[in-house]
């Protein structure tokens, strides 16, 4: 009678020992046998552990306990692990927590553990490694890759208390001080991705080489370029960026070092840290490159120039703003004529691409917009066009602000308001021009709205581009400039709606299945994901460790069909739009087209979820891929 009541009770109440409970998961223990081993603990004069006397009850072996431990270490919290194994006692344990809750959490479980004496940091060491079978590297004997370590800023090691170590076969090798805090293992890959091999590391070496490693920043060694004059940092700065295709260049000069990075497909990454003492030379060479007054250092200044060195030749815009701790300097990377994409190549899939070219492109005349936030591409997009629409026999001017890339044949204009040269100006020229296809760069205000349509009403077309969220939202901001909406309806012909998402590296590419919390937040089902073939890049050198390599944009385009005039003089709400917009006129959302990009394994579900709103739940995959012909 009395065993019946204890052995329900012992198996429903959740097992406290993290150790024990993994192994009564794993069948390896009885709930019964684990509650015998508990009372015969509790009758011993010599304290010993749970797991000792399971061990000497001969329920389980040495072996078991530790592949239990290798097998489920993700879920297993340093605390948990010492307690169960009986190295920390319940109320070792407890006091630990509180002292760490005492300090604010500013110091992790291990830190307090070696700091409070409860146990010394070689015994921590040697237990996490052998339960663990990760390997120690040894800080005293070999020094971490420098080019690895000044690729994150010293303090987000201290924070995160790992260091990267080397590169073996393909994956970096990363030291961590406590190998079971998830967190740490997320922080390290946010900069090294996701192929990295766990390592450990004692704290004290930690702790030593992070003050050397913060003080050579600050005294000037970080680095074997900081040996070399500025001149040489100037240009490996550059050299670099061109080498690895990045857009624009940061140069932050912080209050203990300057920091560099470069945007790579549309995220800033890390380049390199320099001591704090460059700055100010650094500054000046970049001021003397560009043309910009180097004695000025209270105001913002632009500049620009060709950079011209060791095959390399680029032209570079400069933009000095003056912060607290010195001039921060961002240069933008400009784009070269040759990189102009074909239209066939900028991205869109089989169906929509036909779509474009017939009803948009070919169309005589018409408002064509490119709409979507900076950096969305929309400047690719419409050069792209341009090429496509480039003929011996047909007139193309344009009023830009400024020329990015320049194009053959074609007469292209920068706008230059300090000479007066303004857009007003620009635009009330550009028709005596005689052009049959006018290309305004930006429609800002009402007047430029306006203009646009006024010059595609007496037939010509234009190209133009626009700053809103989606399609709809382009249609609604001009009719929200108080722009007729017969005008809207009969001259916009086509309204496309983009973003730039990052392309995944082929080198590394795998198989992924989307999570629970993913599906939920682009709003499907697994059932809506039948037939999708995701990926994600597990980080290789190819691509830096990002799993990324190139963007590749989703588009959402609407041609505004006869229902869609209807709705808009009838001024429709913005949701009514949409709706009508994806059931009658053919329309796939921007979020529908990065979720077949992700699909076919050209992006990765992240990136859908990170860069495409999300205002209408997609179709599923299956009939996306069979609109779209993908
Ligand atoms: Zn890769």
């Amino acid at each position: 009678m009395s065993t019946q009541q204890n052995a329900p009770l012992a198996e429903s109440v959740e097992e406290r020992n993290a150790v024990v409970r993994l192994l009564l998961h794993a069948e390896v223990l009885t709930a019964e046998q684990v509650c015998y081993a508990r009372r015969v603990a509790a009758k011993l004069y010599v304290q010993r552990s749970l797991c000792d006397v399971l061990i000497e009850l001969g329920y389980v072996t040495r072996e078991q306990i530790h592949q239990a431990v290798q097998e489920n270490q993700e879920k297993l919290r340093l605390g948990e692990l010492l307690n169960g194994l009986g190295y920390l006692s319940d109320e070792e344990l407890a006091r630990a927590l509180k002292i760490q809750a005492r300090e604010d959490r500013r110091f992790k479980l291990g830190e307090i553990l070696i700091q409070h004496k409860f146990l010394s940091e070689d015994k921590l060491t040697e237990i996490l490694a052998l339960q663990l079978g990760l390997p120690i590297l040894d800080l005293t004997t070999h020094d971490p890759d420098v080019q690895l370590v000044t690729r994150c800023p010293l303090d987000y090691y201290g924070q995160h208390r790992f260091i990267p170590f080397d590169v073996q076969e393909g994956a970096i090798r990363i030291a961590f001080v406590d190998p079971l805090d998830a967190r740490c293992l997320e922080a390290a890959k946010v900069y090294f991705g996701q192929n990295i091999i766990r390592c450990m590391v004692r704290n004290s070496h930690f702790d030593d080489w992070l003050i050397k490693a913060k003080d050579n920043a600050q005294t000037g060694v970080v680095s074997e370029d900081t040996r070399h004059n500025v001149v040489d940092i100037a240009n490996t700065i550059i050299l670099n960026a061109v080498q690895r295709d990045a857009s624009d260049i940061h140069v932050e000069p912080m209050v203990d070092r300057v920091r560099v990075r470069f945007r790579q497909d549309g995220v800033l990454v890390p380049f390199r840290d320099y001591p704090v003492a460059v700055c100010a030379p650094l500054t000046s060479r970049f001021k003397i490159m560009c043309g910009a007054d180097i004695a000025e250092k209270r105001r913002h200044q632009d500049g620009r120039l060709i950079f011209n060195h060791m095959n390399v030749q680029i032209d570079l815009r400069m933009s000095f703003y003056v912060t607290v701790y010195g001039e921060q300097i961002v240069m933008r990377l400009l784009k070269n004529q040759e990189e102009l994409l074909p239209v066939s190549e900028i991205g869109m899939l089989p169906n929509m691409l036909e779509r474009f070219m017939l009803d948009a492109l070919d169309a005589p005349s018409g408002v064509m917009m490119i709409t979507g936030p900076t950096g969305s591409g929309k400047s690719t997009t419409v050069y792209s066009s341009i090429n496509y629409l480039n003929r011996p026999e047909v007139s193309i001017i344009t009023a830009e602000d400024p020329v990015e890339y320049k194009v053959r044949g074609i007469g292209q204009c920068s706008i230059n308001p300090a000479i007066g040269l303004t857009f007003e100006e620009t635009l009330k020229h550009i028709v005596r021009q005689d052009p049959d296809i006018v290309v305004v760069g930006e429609v800002r205000d009402s007047f430029s709205a306006e203009m646009c349509i006024q010059t595609a009403l007496t037939g010509h077309k234009v190209l133009t581009t626009f700053h809103t969220e989606d399609s709809i939202g382009c249609l609604v901001r001009l009719l929200d400039m108080d722009i007729e909406p017969f005008l809207v309806s009969s001259t916009v012909s086509c309204i496309i709606a983009q973003r730039l998402m990052r392309r995944i590296c082929q080198k590394c590419a795998m198989p992924h299945q989307p999570d629970l919390i993913q599906l939920r937040r682009l709003g499907c089902t697994y059932g809506d994901l039948l037939g999708a073939e995701f990926q994600i890049g597990k980080g290789c050198p190819a691509c830096n460790f990002t799993g990324y390599k190139g963007r590749l944009a989703a588009f959402e385009m609407l041609i505004p069909e006869v229902y869609i005039r209807d709705a808009v003089l009838a001024r429709k709400t913005t949701h009514e739009l949409r709706e009508i917009s994806i059931s009658k006129a053919g329309m796939i959302t921007l979020l529908e087209d990065g979720l077949v990009k992700a699909a076919i394994g050209k992006t990765t579900v992240d990136e859908v979820l990170r860069t495409l709103p999300r205002v209408h739940k997609p179709r599923p995959v299956h009939e996306l891929r069979r609109i779209l012909g993908a």
